[in-house]
């Protein structure tokens, strides 16, 4: 299947990714459906669209008449058979749960029509793993996007041994259609490229603090105040090239020796969420959060990306 011929798009799962999954695909003028396990997810999924879409619209990024059209002209069941027996193309982005996918997969391999592909939204297991609970292995493969999905640009999109080529061609190229930056993985590895990247920085992060080096809000503000301005334009390797590698390879020398390599989760992370301290959704992480200074956090995220989206679109393809 070419990715011209998609019309339908299912999304399974309607909490923080697949509410934003669905909405840009709808925005984009597909046909969607939504499922969830409730009613009140799914009018959840439908304030969160309109919120987002409200945000996308005062920045110039969506029109206003699509703000109000979009939410309502996306189907929502309770029954996953409504959101994939018509589907061309399905996305799951419910709970990470490798058991609970590998049912739902079985569910939707049964229910789907034979050229539907679907794909994962999953974080950390790897596409041969969801693949093997259907008969359809080649037209399985994970789309692992970013949060806020709808504001984030790239796409991972991993294929198993089994994937097939026009099935991989088809998800770049639906992906690309709808104004991702889709990056097509050359073989499946746990935690993908991205957050085999962010776990690595956190890992780090948490040594660090254990270490009694800096506090978390020192580090954040090193991060913010330093390097991560640079990774929004210049990936690790052009700010390698730009610093010179005689230099990077001396700093390596000295430092890989000393770098964190602990194989166990951070202590400090298991008595966080041993203690509820879970982060905005608890009120508490690192940081004390309120709603107001939650929003506030989210709606800072929001503005930067797209702010940063708006003058990276003239860049593509400087490098
Ligand atoms: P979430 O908890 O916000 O949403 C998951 C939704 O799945 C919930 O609404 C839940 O009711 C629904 N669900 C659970 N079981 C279901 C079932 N059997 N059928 C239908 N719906 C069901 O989680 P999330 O953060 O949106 O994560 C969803 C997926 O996306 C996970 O695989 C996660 O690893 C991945 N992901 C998350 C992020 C992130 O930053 N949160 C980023 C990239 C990928």
């Amino acid at each position: 299947m070419s990715f011209e011929s998609i019309r339908k798009i299912g999304v399974v799962g309607a909490g923080l990714m697949g509410h934003g999954i669905a909405q840009e695909f709808a925005l984009a003028g597909y046909d969607v459906s939504l499922h969830d396990i409730s009613e009140d997810l799914l009018q959840q999924a439908r304030v969160n669209m309109r919120r987002n879409l409200g945000i996308m619209a005062d920045a110039g990024m969506a029109s206003k008449e699509a703000a109000d059209v979009v939410p309502e002209s996306i189907g929502m069941s309770t029954h996953l058979g409504d959101a994939v027996v018509e589907a061309d193309y399905v996305v799951e982005a419910i709970t990470e749960d490798l058991a609970l996918k590998q049912r739902v997969f079985a569910e939707m391999d049964w229910l789907c029509p034979m050229q539907t592909i679907i794909a994962s939204n999953t974080s950390t297991f790897m596409p041969s793993s969801l693949a093997s609970a259907t008969g359809r292995p080649d037209k399985v493969l994970v789309t692992h996007y970013f949060n806020p999905p709808h504001f984030v640009p790239l796409v991972e999109v991993v294929r198993h041994a089994g994937t097939s080529e026009e099935t991989f061609d088809t998800v770049m190229g639906l992906l690309t259609s709808v104004g991702k930056r889709p990056v097509g993985l050359k073989k499946e590895v746990p935690g993908f490229i991205g957050n085999r990247l962010q776990f690595a920085l956190l890992r780090e992060c948490l040594s660090l603090v254990e270490n009694g080096v800096a506090s978390p809000q020192d580090i954040d503000a090193v991060v913010k105040n330093s390097f991560g301005r640079r990774l929004a334009v210049a990936g690790p390797f052009e700010v390698f090239d730009a610093a010179g590698w005689d230099t990077i390879l001396a700093i390596l020398t000295e430092l890989a020796p000393d770098l964190e390599a602990t194989d166990e989760a951070s202590a400090l992370a298991v008595e966080n969420v041993q203690q509820g301290r879970l982060g905005l959704k608890s009120g508490s992480g690192f940081y004390d959060w309120t709603p107001e200074s939650a929003q506030g956090l989210r709606e800072r995220i929001a503005g930067a990306l797209m702010e940063i989206e708006r003058w990276s679109r003239d860049d593509d393809g400087a490098n």
